[in-house]
């Protein structure tokens, strides 16, 4: 896939684009600032507006030439469209995975490098994460709201680079899932999200700048999936 745009301008929510391609109920955009959803981020939601209506994006598809934004009806945008992100939602999803990075960095630390086995961001305010972590006790796990809320508080900035895959690979901690690594860029490189004095991990989702702009969070539940998985729901405090 290519390089998303919303990768390197996170902030951007609306952007001019050219429909380069079609098909009935789907353009392909040369650009566009939409997130198509992956690594357990929600999709962004949005609308592409043209000369000749307004209609809302119902699904993003990325292909080895961009994304494809796929709609309900007839309609059949070409030539220039405004592609607008719906911003507040893309905020919600941008809290929720930058607390999901630092609830991750404090379970791989306390820990001994516990991996990640599922995750999942939700509109409602809350998010699962899941941990390969078959003999710890669920109160400790319950007892993170604290370590985390200071973590949030300490207000580390955020930013984002790529690294050679290669040596990502050979650096402890970078891939932080138990059964998927992130594929490669064309250049060979995969982007690094690293919460400056706290975190480094491979990651291709959208995060806030810092992280004390997140609300608080509580620890809304702790359960066995399985054997070998702990199970953490998150949700920010005031929801
Ligand atoms: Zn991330």
């Amino acid at each position: 896939m290519p390089r998303l745009f919303c990768q390197d301008h996170p902030g951007v929510a609306a952007l001019e684009a050219r429909v380069v391609d079609s098909r009935p109920g789907a353009v392909l955009l040369d650009r566009s600032p939409f997130f198509p959803g992956g690594g357990g981020q929600l999709p962004d939601r949005g609308t592409l507006e043209w000369e000749g209506g307004l209609l809302a994006v119902v699904r993003l598809v990325p292909d080895g030439r961009g994304l494809w934004h796929e709609f309900d009806g007839e309609a059949e945008p070409h030539g220039m469209v405004m592609a607008r992100i719906d911003g507040v939602f893309r905020n919600l999803m941008c809290e929720l995975h930058t607390v999901a990075h630092v609830a991750n960095s404090i379970v791989y630390r306390e820990f001994g490098g516990a991996l990640l086995t599922g995750a999942q961001l939700s509109a409602d305010g809350t998010f699962r994460v899941d941990f390969d972590l078959p003999d710890i006790d669920p109160d400790r796990l319950r007892s993170l709201g604290g370590p985390i809320n200071d973590a949030l508080r300490q207000d580390f900035p955020i930013r984002t680079f790529r690294m050679p895959w290669s040596e990502a690979e050979a650096t402890s901690g970078m891939f932080r899932s138990k059964s998927v690594s992130p594929p490669p860029q064309e250049d060979g490189t995969v982007r690094i999200v690293e919460i400056i004095g706290l975190d480094r991990q491979a990651c291709g989702g959208t995060h806030l700048e810092t992280s004390g702009a997140a609300r608080p969070i509580r620890i809304l539940k702790v359960d066995n999936k399985g054997r070998q998985n702990r199970r953490i729901k998150i949700g920010l405090a005031e929801t």
